[in-house]
């Protein structure tokens, strides 16, 4: 049973995969999954463009930037188009924030922001959690 006041990382909510060109890696997408889109999202706090696949229990988002300055275009700047992160769902953001704070983790923002899916998020820095970049979740009610 969820208790909502548990502490912990929960399931995986979605894979990030940042592209360079959203359309044709929709495609791609399309043809491996076996499945299309379901929407495409705009976040303006991340100066993205994303575009979501339902495959079997497991979500892809796809990462486009929509400025030279995205967080999104200097990643692929320097490691290519790739995988980008692993999102898990909280039941407490702020209160997991503080959790991994505490533990020593580099937490990327004070407050969590408005992310696709109308969902809170906040990020963890790779560098602090082996080479992956880590988005927690949590669904606004
Ligand atoms: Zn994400």
């Amino acid at each position: 049973m969820s208790d909502m006041k548990d502490l912990g990382l929960g399931k995986i909510e979605h894979i990030g995969i940042a592209v360079k060109d959203l359309k044709a890696a929709e495609q791609v997408y399309t043809k491996l999954l076996g499945c299309k889109p379901y929407k495409r999202e705009a976040v303006a706090s991340e100066h993205v463009i994303t575009s979501f696949f339902q495959a079997g229990p497991n979500k892809i988002e796809l990462i486009q930037a929509t400025e030279p300055h995205s967080a999104i275009a200097k990643h692929i700047d320097k490691r290519g188009e790739g995988l980008h992160h692993m999102a898990f769902v909280v039941n407490d953001i702020a209160a997991e924030m503080a959790r991994l704070r505490e533990a020593g983790f580099q937490v990327l923002s004070e407050k969590p922001k408005l992310g696709a899916d109308n969902m809170l998020v906040a990020f963890i820095h790779p560098k602090s959690t082996g080479g992956v970049l880590v988005e927690l979740c949590q669904k606004q009610s």
